[in-house]
């Protein structure tokens, strides 16, 4: 690969040629160096991503969110001498599922590995995780930024169990200990370092969550801890080819929270660069309350877990057929909706992004236009009536009372020019939201919504309407065209707001025209 990096500073000379590619390169690297300071930012994240199974991962006790402390503990939570624990199917194929999803590598042939240290939340005195054998391995993340498309490389993704809660606020003179969560299933993504600003960890974790979200195996809800995030970040002059010494943050309960901190951090190491003063390695914590973190403790030594393979476990195979039907389990992605829907339904970058946003909106998106070929009308119903109502009911989009089917038959109506759209989403969609089984075409005529056609008629209220105004019309002919939206009103008004207004407005033109 051309490293730009030595080819600038390996001569203090550097001839441009434009047309080179090579050169073009040069040119964006040193506008990128001279834009963004003297330092360049490099980060690298590890994601934890609370599975969504039923079940613990080495046993069948409850993973349920929000329940009485120390309610889902059996033995196997509880590391009871003599206990055994017992692999759980549904969190190795949501790691596939995951790891296909994501480009990955996976791992045939899986150990797991116990991770020994001394926790009062890990009554085991370790943690079951995997060492050498990363169940996915190679994959990459896709995230556009201002700066166009990149690929975010994924050094790994592991399955282990989760530890229990301390919890430091509840008594005035001790930590109490729930130990709901020990033994919950965790996927662990660690990333490359191959982030370079604060937008682009944002950008990435908001692809992760969405895809975790379509994916169906966590429900990413970072303020309830079913997703975290670690951020790892140092800083190097531009010239420089070695990573510097980083800073590790945790405690990061959003994806702003993230933003923030890396935001924070790339302040506080560059004042500290400038002024010579060596970055020591530790870990740090976010303060959500100030923006700004503190050291945790120093990690001058690497961690020394004492790894090796729990006996307790056999190592477990993936079979081809499991490969095949977890392939099979995975629904269209949102990248791959975004493309269908901006290059086969023509509807723009932000309609699509609305649309794949989660899986429930892409979802009834789908049932929409399964019977109706209207696209760009589809996602208008969608971006606007939908959503605000389920904005304003705090509701996801599955719930929506009334059903893609029922959708489609409005924009029919509209398209038809029965209705207009101002009173189908104001007057007639509110009556369905009620009773969601009623016919559309029904309530227009009972509530007199029905558009009027009948192009003599038409033909005589905009004749009516043109008499009265006689200056205005010269105005027009003379040239202040604008005029016609004031015409247009009139005969709305004349009607009632009854007039097929399409047909109205080529009557008008034709008339002025005369
Ligand atoms: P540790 O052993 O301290 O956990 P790892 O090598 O496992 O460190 O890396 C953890 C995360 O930190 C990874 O996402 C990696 O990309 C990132 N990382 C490693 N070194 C740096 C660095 N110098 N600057 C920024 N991120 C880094
Ligand atoms: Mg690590």
């Amino acid at each position: 690969m051309f490293d730009v990096r030595a080819a600038i500073f390996s001569s203090p000379f550097v001839f441009l040629n434009p047309v080179k590619k090579q050169n073009r390169k040069i040119v964006s690297y040193l506008r990128k160096m001279m834009g963004r300071g003297k330092y360049e930012t490099v980060i690298g994240l590890e994601v934890h991503v609370q599975l969504l199974t039923s079940s613990k991962l080495f046993c069948s006790d409850s993973t349920k969110f929000n329940a009485p402390p120390n309610t889902n503990v059996s033995p196997v939570s509880l590391a009871h001498p003599g206990t055994l624990p017992k692999m759980n199917r549904k969190a190795i194929a949501y790691a596939i599922k995951l790891g296909l999803a994501l480009h990955c590598d996976i791992e045939r042939k899986n150990y797991f590995a116990r991770k020994n240290y001394f926790y009062p939340d890990l009554p085991k005195g370790y943690q079951i995780s995997q060492h050498t054998t990363p169940i996915c391995k190679n994959g990459f993340v896709k995230i556009t930024t201002e700066e166009g498309e990149k690929d975010i490389r994924l050094n790994r993704i592991h399955l282990e169990e989760d530890a229990g809660k301390s919890i430091h606020d509840i008594d005035k003179n001790f930590t109490c200990i729930d130990l709901n969560r020990a033994g919950v299933p965790l996927l662990e993504l660690v990333t490359e370092p191959d982030l370079h600003s604060a937008d682009e960890a944002f950008v990435f974790l908001s692809e992760i969550r969405k895809l975790v979200r379509y994916l169906e195996i966590c429900d990413g809800n970072m303020e309830e801890g079913s997703m975290r995030c670690d951020a790892n970040i140092s800083i190097r002059p531009w010239h420089q080819k070695e990573l510097g010494t980083k800073v590790e943050v945790k405690n990061l309960n959003s994806i702003r929270n993230v933003k923030k901190a890396i935001e924070y951090e790339i302040e506080r190491l560059s004042v500290q660069a400038d002024l010579n003063e060596t970055i020591i390695q530790e870990t740090r914590s976010f303060d959500a309350l100030t923006g700004t973190t503190f050291s945790l403790r120093n990690k001058e030594e690497a961690d020394d877990y004492r790894y090796f393979s729990d006996p307790d476990l056999t190592p477990f195979f993936i079979t081809e057929e499991m490969l095949t039907s977890v392939k099979s389990s995975i629904p269209a992605l949102p990248a791959e909706l975004q493309k269908k829907y901006t290059n086969n339904f023509l509807l723009s970058d932000y309609d699509a992004n609305v649309i794949c946003d989660d899986k429930s909106t892409s979802d009834f998106f789908e049932s929409v236009i399964l019977h109706t070929k209207n696209y760009k009308a589809a996602a208008n119903w969608i971006i606007g009536p939908v959503k605000s109502f389920c904005n304003e009911t705090n509701s996801s989009v599955a719930d929506y009372p009334v059903n893609g089917k029922k959708i489609a038959a409005l924009i029919k109506l509209i398209d038809d020019g029965k209705i207009n759209f101002s009173n189908t989403s104001s007057k007639i969609l509110p009556v369905l939201l009620q009773s969601p089984e009623a016919d559309p075409l029904q309530i227009a005529t009972r509530l007199n919504l029905l558009q009027n056609r009948d192009e003599e008629e038409l033909q005589g209220w905009v004749d009516a309407v043109l008499v009265k105004m006689p200056g205005k019309v010269l105005e027009y002919k003379a040239g202040k065209k604008g005029l016609l939206g004031l015409f247009n009103g009139a005969v709305k008004k004349m009607s009632k707001g009854k007039a097929d207004m399409q047909l109205a407005n080529t009557l008008l033109i034709k008339k002025l025209s005369e």
